[in-house]
């Protein structure tokens, strides 16, 4: 079982996404995510709707294996932080960076044609038991993933 605690991690952080940055129930489920990755956990009753959340019709009939065998997850490299270029790791006032003084390079993971960052793919390794469904030939559907307790959606990469 997915604690709150947990669910805040896929949580957006940044004000530009003001809407996503408490998770929030919607019908059977409460919902988390950051306009990238979103995950769903069964309702859980404290935690309230929010009028402001992004429409989950689209993705609807996204939440689905299809019946396919779950792919195994790829060897990833340790994300390495790097000085951010612009502030040089002085963070006083740099957006670029998010006021952190360094960044973390992203780097691509492909599946066919499709690419997934990697950050995403950390992420979601530090569910308990995930499974991903990357569906490579169908374009531009994201990547469905499960894990003991729920499941999610995982937006690809824009092509290169
Ligand atoms: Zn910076």
């Amino acid at each position: 079982m997915i604690e709150l605690l947990d669910l805040s991690r896929f949580c957006a952080t940044t004000p530009d996404r003001a809407n996503l940055l408490l998770p929030w129930s919607e019908g059977d489920h409460t919902y988390a995510s950051d306009g990238r990755i979103i995950v769903r956990v069964p309702r859980i009753p404290q935690v309230p709707t929010n009028p402001d959340a992004p429409s989950l019709l689209p993705h609807r009939n996204c939440f689905t294996d299809d019946g396919d065998p779950a792919t195994p997850m790829p060897a990833l490299a340790t994300p390495e932080q790097k000085p951010c270029e612009h502030c040089q790791g002085h963070e006083d006032g740099c957006e670029k960076c998010d006021f952190i003084g360094y960044f973390t390079p992203i780097t691509r993971i492909r599946f066919d044609t499709k690419g997934f960052a990697d950050c995403y793919l950390h992420l979601i390794n530090t569910l308990p038991n995930p499974q991903i469904y990357p569906k490579p030939r169908m374009l531009p559907a994201p990547m469905y993933f499960t894990f003991t307790g729920g499941d999610g959606l995982l937006m690809p990469m824009k092509p290169e």
